[in-house]
């Protein structure tokens, strides 16, 4: 096994399963660098028969958790919360090597993994029933909020530590147990959070991470009778898939699909403030995150400007090794990713668009592309239907406020969408008309633990962050007390 990255504690690296508080497994299927190819570890093929193991684990350990005091399971997740923060350097090295994005976005994204697992450590001493209003004199109503029990959770690569947090430290704050699978690209990043909750003194089998072939170990979550919520981050396809197989033994499923967001330009909006927020909306992370800016539509008054500004915006944007300094793009995960941005660049060239600059492999070859600005857009081509999930900022012109607004929800996905306007009266109107769980407005950037983050639509049923991500993780118990 190679061995090359810097880590100030090596033993973050872990190779095996977090099992029932052991690692185990044999380490077979090669983790690698998608900006080198270099494998950079091997990790277990863990099959259904230690998917089971994992999910009876939690079982066992659910119990006792659920018990212990609020105040205890939060000193616990404050812990953990400390950890993340001491090790950030390390975790984020080992992000950005698995999964691509600069360091300067993983050292974000290790703070943001963390600041949910700060917020739920405080949550967790907050969580309260309530009486009601008594049908009878001499009875009482009261409602207990209970944890639901066993959670399974499958997470994507593009945020390999943020993923995890948001569904695992609600749920664990609560007195839930968990099963995490990480994506196959990015699992170094869960087994390292896995350990460091290790470390904070979470007992065995709280929370349980396995690496392996996807559709054994989701048939097992989405069977066995244990788990009470398969909590879902990914694909609307594979979203669906696990609906379907959870419908069997009625588990809650909490889905957080993919997105098609469109970002609005009005005439009356600070082009300035628009192309920063476009920027970051657009390209972080490669253009891979489910709140990309899927789709530019720019009033066409502005357009010839904001097209001029974006191009030279994008024109500072540095391709390259996410672990160089100064790179702010790194390689997409994926050639299969690269393709499907080419597809949609050359699907739009043949209906008339026009590249306006990029539009191409890098030349450092692998999976790194040009960062590509498209005008001539319309809704008839593949990139207003579908989440290009790369660098490509396609603008579309509009003429009218109602005509943009039945545009921008032209589409199934409900995810996250953004506007950019100073009159008043228009944030109201659009931001009430926009079909999607967030609306940032004037804004690019809204990801916040603060906030519930979650779609409509095919972008799924569920929030994460706030007081409201504990929601799915708490039953209602109804309690009538007679004879008073
Ligand atoms: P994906 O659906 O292919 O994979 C996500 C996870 O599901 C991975 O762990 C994968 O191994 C697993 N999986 C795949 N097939 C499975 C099966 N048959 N049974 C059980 N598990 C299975 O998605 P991806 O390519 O990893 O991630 C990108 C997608 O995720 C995009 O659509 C993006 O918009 C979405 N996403 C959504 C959010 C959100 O919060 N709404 C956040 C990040 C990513």
């Amino acid at each position: 096994m190679k061995m090359p990255l810097a880590l100030h504690d090596p033993s973050l690296l872990r190779n095996q399963c977090y099992l029932g508080g052991a690692f185990v497994g044999e380490p077979v299927e090669p983790v690698d660098n998608p900006a080198t190819g270099e494998e950079l570890a091997r990790v277990p093929a863990l099959d259904a028969k230690a998917a089971t193991a994992a999910v009876e684990a939690a079982a066992q350990a659910f119990k006792p958790w659920s018990r212990r005091l609020a105040k205890e399971r939060s000193s616990i997740l404050r812990r953990w919360f400390d950890l993340l923060i001491a090790n950030r350097d390390d975790l984020a090295l080992i992000l950005t090597s698995e999964q691509g994005k600069p360091l300067a976005e993983a050292l974000g994204e290790i703070d943001y993994a963390a600041s949910y697992v700060e917020f739920y450590a405080e949550e967790a001493k907050r969580v309260s029933g309530e009486t009601l209003p008594s049908h009878r004199v001499d009875g009482r109503i009261m409602v207990l909020r209970q944890p639901t029990g066993v959670v399974a959770a499958i997470t994507p690569w593009n945020f390999p530590a943020a993923m995890i947090t948001r569904k695992v430290a609600p749920a664990i704050a609560v007195g839930c147990t968990v099963v995490v699978k990480p994506a196959p690209e990015t699992p170094l990043t869960a087994l390292a959070i896995a350990e460091l909750a290790h470390r904070a003194g979470l007992p065995a089998g709280v929370l349980n991470v396995i690496t392996g072939p996807a559709a054994p170990i989701g048939e097992v979550f989405t069977s066995h009778p244990a788990v009470r919520v398969v909590g879902f981050t990914g694909s609307t396809a594979v979203g669906k898939l696990l609906m379907r197989q959870a419908a069997g033994t009625v588990k809650k499923v909490a889905l957080e699909l993919g997105g098609n967001a469109p970002f609005i330009v009005f005439d009356d909006a600070d082009l300035d403030a628009a192309v920063e927020g476009a920027i970051a909306a657009k390209f972080r992370n490669m253009g891979q995150t489910c709140v990309c800016a899927n789709r530019i539509y720019v009033q066409r008054p502005v357009e010839r400007a904001f097209v001029t500004k974006l191009a030279a915006a994008m024109e500072r944007l540095k391709v390259g090794n996410g672990l160089d300094a100064g790179t702010t793009q790194g390689p997409l995960i994926t050639s299969r990713a690269v393709e499907k941005v080419e597809a949609h660049i050359a699907d739009a060239l043949a209906k008339g668009a026009v590249v306006h600059m990029g539009g191409r492999r890098h030349s450092l070859g692998g999976t790194f592309f040009e960062p590509t600005l498209m005008t001539g857009i319309t809704q008839d081509m593949t990139v207003a239907r579908e989440e290009t999930f790369g660098p490509l900022a396609p603008v579309f012109a509009f003429d009218t406020e109602d005509e943009v607004v039945a545009m921008a929800n032209d589409t199934e996905f409900g995810l996250a969408g953004y506007f950019y306007s100073r009159d008043i009266g228009r944030i109201f109107r659009v931001a009430e008309e926009l079909e999607y769980g967030m609306v940032g407005i004037n804004s690019g950037l809204i990801s916040t633990e603060l906030a519930p983050f979650g779609g409509i639509k095919e972008s799924g049923n569920s929030r994460e962050g706030s007081h409201h991500g504990v929601e799915e993780f708490l039953e209602k118990k109804y309690l009538f007390v007679g004879g008073i």
